[in-house]
């Protein structure tokens, strides 16, 4: 146990390099404005892509589930927690993806952590993109296997790995779909004809692809191109374009089977309490009819990312709502951060560890939820902070 001092002092050192972190109270529902501290601010930090976490029908599934529901699931699926509700939800999940089976699970996190511990151990190896969402790194890391990491988006250093040594394990490759703070993809085909010339099995990451990617949002893994064989394990996350919370793992209904078995973070943990399936299959169902919302936050990316490219800024190359700029150092991304708050516009600031070091960013995320001129008081905000603030 550190004494206190030493927790002071880490503290103050976190504070010394920019690196302390601190929350916001906001007040009142995730929208296009969300009121922080008396004020109303419009809102560029939320992954509510399709602007459903406060949708009204959405919130009357979740109050229609908890008085049929009641709260709490009351246990683990494996014991008594397992509903209608959540068997429901897995079903559609499933159609959704066109994957044979999917589970259900309390959080991304959890999913991560819980596919890639139940399908590795000792002897197997896990590669990974360095840019992976950190649940993924650390499935990694806590399944025992032997992890490596290959450069970002570089498959020639992943065909590199892959042919050093395969032992006699199992070979896991993960990558997130959309890589969550630069808001590029993965080359998804070339990456799977490269494991599977190696044999090995591809676990794809969609948080930020569900809903918001392919005609009906399916995501980055439309199953019309890419079979289980081709993406054994698909993750994907509630809490983002579809606006509850929680996540789920497709695939094969043997891997699915698998992951009810030996998924740690599956079996030892209370079920998501039902109303929340009842509410996620209500905007799954939305997410996947409403296709104007996928249209008007590509209007919005390309309204963004054209404004952005006028005012000289250097944007990242990123086709999806995640719209980093970089802007280097946490100090001046701390800066532009508080430059844009005092001009009624938030976007946080992100830094290491979330990101390398020396890339700290702006990172905005837009939504079907802005109305162009949202987009136009953004880049209006963004020109004044950079001025105030000085730099490129
Ligand atoms: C947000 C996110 C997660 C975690 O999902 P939660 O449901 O928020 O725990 C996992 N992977 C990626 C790529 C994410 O962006």
């Amino acid at each position: 146990m550190p004494r206190s001092t030493d927790i002071a002092s880490r503290l103050a050192e976190l504070r010394g390099r920019n690196l302390y972190r601190q929350r916001r109270v906001i007040d009142g529902p995730q929208g296009r404005e969300v009121e922080v501290d008396g004020r109303r601010l419009l809102n560029f930090c939320s992954n509510d892509y399709l602007g459903l976490a406060a949708d009204p029908r959405v919130v009357e599934a979740l109050a229609n589930g908890a008085r049929h529901w009641g709260v709490g699931a009351g246990a683990s699926h494996l014991v008594c927690g397992h509903t209608r509700a959540h068997h429901e939800l897995e079903e559609a999940l499933a159609r959704f993806t066109g994957r044979p089976r999917a589970l259900v699970f309390s959080s991304g996190y959890a999913a991560n952590l819980g596919a890639i511990g139940a399908l590795l151990g000792p002897g197997d190896r896990v590669l990974e993109d360095r840019l992976n969402h950190a649940s993924l790194l650390d499935g990694g890391w806590l399944s025992r296997a032997r992890f490596g990491r290959y450069r970002h988006g570089d498959l020639d250093h992943l065909a590199v790995k892959l042919a050093d040594g395969p032992g006699e394990g199992r070979t896991l490759v993960v990558s997130d779909g959309t890589f969550s703070m630069d808001g590029d993809r993965c080359a998804l085909r070339p990456l799977v004809d490269v494991a599977r010339a190696h044999a090995a099995l591809v676990m794809i990451d969609d948080a930020h692809g569900i809903g918001v990617h392919g005609e009906d949002g399916c995501g980055l893994v439309d199953p019309r191109a890419f079979t289980t064989q081709d993406v054994a394990v698909l993750v994907g996350t509630f809490g983002k374009a579809l606006g509850t919370a929680g996540a789920f793992v497709a695939g094969e209904a043997d891997l699915v089977d698998l992951m009810i078995q030996q998924a740690r973070t599956y079996i030892y943990t209370t079920a998501m309490p039902p109303a929340l399936a009842v509410a996620t299959l209500a905007s799954l169902h939305l997410a996947a009819t409403e296709s104007w919302r996928r249209e008007a936050l590509m209007a919005r990316v390309a309204q963004f990312r054209a404004g952005a490219a006028a005012l000289g800024l250097a944007l990242a190359p990123s086709p999806s709502p995640i719209q980093p700029l970089i802007v280097g150092e946490s100090e001046r991304a701390l800066a532009l951060s508080a430059a844009l708050a005092e001009r009624g516009v938030w976007v946080s600031a992100i830094r290491p560890p979330t990101v390398p070091p020396g890339t700290a960013r702006l990172r905005v995320t837009l939504s079907a939820a802005h109305e162009g001129a949202d987009v136009d008081r953004l880049l209006e905000a963004l020109a004044g902070a950079h001025r105030v603030v000085g730099g490129g």
